[in-house]
């Protein structure tokens, strides 16, 4: 058994923000932990979502004895659909985590059942030749898991995302007594959380939102408006328990936002005062200074609820003049365009936007600071270390500040990115080659408020379907559409009434723009959306083809 290798071969999330996803393999047994998502740029226009390559585990795919998760945020599970779409695996994660991909799994059509294993923190399976422990972490989301991975080498301890959260809203305290335990017996490598490895002190636990919260709840005389992201389940809760001391009641707003605060609720997670909840159609019926709402869209995204309610076409909530409107979260950098634009919309209707960072704060991280990292690293005092989680920078980073650190023990830091390989057998630890990694693209409905059939394909293959370019013009100064859109293809070749098939859509997209108000009109960002998402709608029904679109508007 002990000449057989270990090997740790991060597949996402190393060197890039999201899609996190590592493999280990002791022999030929293979686990995977974690299975996350990327949200597109701007250079992947035309794309909604982007996920691991999933080749080398395909390739091993009978080796693949489980996915194990740490917790339920986009970029560690995002892709676990499209995973078990391609290989069906037991599923390993807290109850939340695996509750959370159930309501994804709804979108897909997968062909086995899943194989969904619950676990709680202290549990311990063991998959194979490993044995694994998951230990509860504080982390921006409720329900997060560190996982000790025992092999026939030695431990390797996977922090999953933490913080070291002292006074956690929940009272559920990060088991550092279970990483010392660890750090006792020892480590053979740790694998550790560097997202916020080039921020100095310590985050500021989850409490500090609250003084700042109270002060909004406090003084405002209208609406207030709260978005954050939805799996935020202890905003969520200071939301709650702020309009019940202050007497306001809460309009639940968003797909997601309504999704996962049900979920939350049945778990026994989140605590919903009675009568507190506002029926979304009765928001703008309630006197204005009884109401909050909780909606979801922080990050701008063009069809988000949040970012609806800023052009004033959202069904049932309008922002008016002296509404508060507060965003707590944090700007993802790329959607700063997007998240300025819809503020600026609601800042011209007389709204006070709050976003940013102020003291004391609207939103803290999730993540660790250095002296978090340091505790950490301090504890577990590995022989071996490989920052996880984070930009190419932020890696070295973090394995600098394990070197300076220099507790008694650690051999080596390797700073590796997605792709390469991690060996380590009786003889020490060393990078070992590369494997085939890279990024799949997922045309999908739209990301929030539209239900959209998910559709797992290779934007390399644009030879199978081709590609659209509606083209708009509009009027640079009275915001008009001139005359009727225009539609460029290439690849995208009809049969037959080709041309009838382009004048009907031609009009399609005439109406979609007629549809639309002046707010929406001079925001681009909707615009595109809009356009795109009416447009495949049309395509897919009349030809069941998936062209690339991509809408471009011109000036005139
Ligand atoms: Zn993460
Ligand atoms: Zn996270």
């Amino acid at each position: 058994m002990l000449d057989k290798k270990l090997q740790v071969i991060p597949l996402g999330g190393l060197g890039e923000f999201g899609m996190n996803m590592t493999a280990i393999r002791f022999g030929d047994d293979i686990i995977v932990i974690d299975s996350g998502m990327m949200f597109p740029d701007a250079e992947l226009l035309g794309v909604d979502l982007v996920m691991p390559d999933l080749s080398f585990l395909k390739e091993n795919q009978e080796h693949v004895r489980a996915l194990l998760l740490t917790h339920g945020h986009e970029d560690h599970i995002g892709a676990v659909p499209y995973f078990l779409s391609e290989i069906d695996v037991p599923v390993y994660g807290t109850a939340f985590t695996l509750a959370l991909i159930d309501r994804r799994l709804e979108e897909y059509d997968l062909e086995h059942e899943p194989r969904f294993h619950k676990v709680t923190p202290k549990q311990i399976v063991e998959i194979g030749p490993f044995k694994v422990e998951f230990i509860h972490v504080t982390h921006s989301i409720v329900s997060s898991v560190a996982l000790a991975v025992t092999t026939p080498l030695g431990v390797i301890l996977h922090t999953g995302d933490f913080k070291v959260d002292p006074t956690p809203t929940d009272n559920e305290l990060f088991d550092l007594h279970t990483f010392a335990d660890y750090g006792k017996r020892g480590v053979l490598l740790l694998l550790s959380d560097s997202t916020n490895a080039d921020r100095a002190g310590y985050t500021e636990s989850e409490r500090a939102v609250r003084p700042r919260m109270e002060e909004i709840f406090s003084r405002a005389e209208r609406r207030v408006v709260v978005s954050c992201f939805s799996s935020s389940i202890h905003r969520i809760q200071l939301v709650l328990d702020l309009a019940q001391e202050y007497g306001r009641r809460v309009a639940v707003i968003g797909r997601s936002m309504v999704a996962v605060t049900e979920i939350a609720h049945s778990l026994g997670l989140l605590n919903i005062p009675d009568g507190i909840l506002l029926r979304p159609q009765d928001a703008m019926e309630l006197a204005a200074e009884k109401v909050a709402v909780l909606i979801s869209g922080t990050q701008g995204e063009p069809m988000s609820a949040l970012s609806r309610v800023a052009v004033d076409n959202h069904k049932n909530v309008s922002v008016e003049s002296g509404d508060t409107v507060v965003l707590s979260s944090r700007i993802i950098p790329g959607n700063e365009k997007a998240i300025f634009r819809m503020i600026d919309h609601m800042a011209r209707r007389g709204a006070d936007v709050l976003y940013g960072s102020m003291n004391p704060p609207l939103h803290v991280s999730g993540h660790a600071s250095v002296e978090e990292m340091k505790l950490v690293l301090n504890l577990v005092r590995p022989r071996f270390f490989m920052p996880i989680h984070g930009e190419f920078r932020q890696l070295s980073k973090h394995a600098r500040l394990a070197e300076h650190l220099r507790f008694a023990g650690l051999e080596e830091s390797f700073v590796l990115e997605t792709g390469d390989l991690l060996e380590i057998d009786h003889h020490g630890a060393r990078k070992a080659g590369r494997v085939p990694v890279g990024r799949v693209c997922i045309d999908s409905g739209s990301v929030d408020d539209v239900v959209g059939e998910v559709v797992i394909r290779d934007r390399r293959h644009l030879s199978e379907d081709g590609i659209v370019l509606p083209v708009i013009a509009i009027n640079r100064h009275t915001g008009r559409v001139e005359g009727l859109p225009e539609i460029v293809s290439r690849g995208f070749a009809l049969a037959e009434d080709g041309s009838v098939f382009m004048q009907n859509a031609r009009q399609m997209l005439s109406k979609t723009l007629e549809g639309s108000n002046q707010e929406e009109k001079t925001d681009w960002g909707v615009m595109k959306e809009k356009i795109r998402a009416d447009l495949k709608r049309y395509i897919v029904k009349e030809t069941s083809r998936r062209p690339l679109i991509m809408p471009v508007i011109l000036e005139v």
